[in-house]
């Protein structure tokens, strides 16, 4: 097999051989040419030690950064290089860590330590293709499968067993049987692995292409770091709007949400609270109400507990807050939720509304869409000048308040937000002249009280 490598890439590799070593573009770039598609980025494996991979490429570009891990970074036109010395792992006592890496010459040896198959294989234009372990098979069956034996690769690191889940979701690939198995043994392992790590991982499985069928089948897993989703699965909702219990529906809204972690994290969590709030009328509906504020307050607990940024955290929380509102598509309704969400977050919001729509009973799909059409192109027309109807983009400020004779003080904190309702209501555009005409009318008429 023949693999394209760029011009940087075959320098630095041949650079290192004319000194004697070997060099190999390896991991992920392989898998990513072997499968027909661009690699985002190179890393390059080599038998020279650190120092000697620094005095072969001289010192000018190169980054020492991660030197005693045995890994240069080079910076070369516009691309920035690792280039790994072929390693063995000390013994793992964290499940994440080895101890120590041992510095070895066989790139056998270096390829034995990596994860999966398909992440195993390394080449060059002189040796072409080493693939000891059976990559291009797996590449060609779609299979992850552990190089060497599951159960103690896990356990050597458990991060792997997201990063199968996350290969899987973005290949499409299916987990071979004795690294499933292993996998759903070794999950409890995951409780000594760091939030941070967890947190990437999930948000690449819940953005691949194909995560459905990874989220439907390995959501015990998902469960170890996020056990409020165990009582999702299989609650059936006995309600016209769904056919679907609440983890499947949840998984399709998934799927139907916008690629990107926020959209996905937003779809993962809008109906984590329906558990605790599900209750059946006398006529036998179900109803979860209240449950998107709970739901709101329930994912801010767990994105803070695998330490998402607060950006993200707020945007979610507001996201999940609001999924469940149905405003009339007419002005005054749709103001008002604009004054909630913002401008930045209501097209958002529609996504997602789109998307729970896309998991809801298919007969109402259409109709749901339709409505989320209107919200929108009425969203468009309302802001098309700027307004958020919000106090910061009033268009008059506390400021022509004092101006107009007004003392400093809560009385201007309540008039514009008098205004602000007088605008949202409809009785008044958000203009300047027209505010402080009316501001002026409100003051004498309470002067003439
Ligand atoms: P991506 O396209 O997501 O970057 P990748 O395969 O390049 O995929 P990286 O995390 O960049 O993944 O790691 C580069 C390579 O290092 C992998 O292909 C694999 O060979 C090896 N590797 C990375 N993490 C681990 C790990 N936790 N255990 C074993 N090998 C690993
Ligand atoms: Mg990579």
């Amino acid at each position: 097999m023949k693999i394209k490598i760029p011009e940087n890439v075959n320098i630095i590799i041949n650079t290192l051989v004319s000194r004697g070593y070997s060099a190999y573009a390896v991991g992920g770039c392989i898998r990513d040419s072997v499968m027909g598609t661009l690699p985002h980025d190179w890393d390059i494996c080599t038998s020279a030690r650190p120092e000697e991979i620094l005095s072969a490429l001289g010192k000018h570009n190169v980054i020492e950064s991660g030197l005693k891990h045995g890994t240069v970074t080079v910076h070369f036109g516009d691309e920035l290089y690792e280039i790994t010395t072929f390693r063995a792992d000390g013994a793992y006592t964290d499940n994440r860590h080895p101890e120590n890496v041992i510095f070895i010459r066989s790139l056998r040896d270096d390829l034995a330590r990596r994860d999966f198959t398909v992440n195993a294989m390394a080449y060059n234009e002189a040796e072409g293709l080493c693939d000891y372990f059976g990559g291009t098979d797996d590449i060609r069956d779609k299979v992850i499968r552990c190089v060497g034996d599951p159960d103690k690769r896990f356990n050597e690191d458990a991060l792997r067993i997201l990063r199968a889940l996350r290969f899987a979701s973005r290949l499409g690939f299916e987990i071979e049987r004795n690294t499933s198995d292993s996998i759903r043994r070794n999950s409890g392992l995951l409780r000594n692995i760091s939030v941070e790590r967890i947190a990437s991982e999930l948000v690449g499985i819940l953005d691949g292409e194909y995560c459905e069928r990874i989220l439907m089948e390995y959501t015990d897993v998902l469960s170890v770091f996020i056990p409020e989703i165990q009582p999702m699965i299989g609650l059936e909702q006995r309600n016209p709007h769904h056919v679907y219990d609440v983890w499947t529906h949840t998984v399709k809204v998934i799927v139907n949400s916008p690629h990107g972690r926020l959209m996905r994290l937003a779809a993962l969590l809008h109906d984590i609270a329906k558990p605790r709030c599900a209750t059946v009328d006398e006529k036998g509906i179900g109803h979860f109400h209240g449950h998107p504020a709970l739901g709101a307050e329930m994912a801010g607990k767990i994105l803070k507990r695998l330490h998402f940024d607060n950006d993200t955290i707020d945007k979610v929380r507001l996201l999940i807050k609001y999924h469940d509102l149905r405003p009339q598509p007419e002005p005054k309704q749709v103001r008002r939720l604009i004054s909630k969400t913002g401008t930045e977050m209501f097209l958002p919001l529609m996504e997602l509304k789109k998307a729970d729509a896309m998991g809801q009973n298919p007969e109402t799909i259409k109709e749901k869409l339709e409505y989320t059409d209107r919200l929108e192109q009425m969203y468009r027309e309302l802001t098309a000048d700027g307004s958020e109807f919000n106090i910061k983009t009033l268009a008059i400020n506390g400021n022509d308040l004092i101006s107009l004779g007004i003392s400093p003080g809560r009385e201007i904190g309540r008039l514009l937000k008098e205004m602000l309702e007088l605008v949202i209501e409809g009785g008044i555009r958000n203009d300047r002249e027209e505010l402080l005409r009316e501001v002026r009318r409100r003051i004498d008429s309470d002067t003439k009280v």
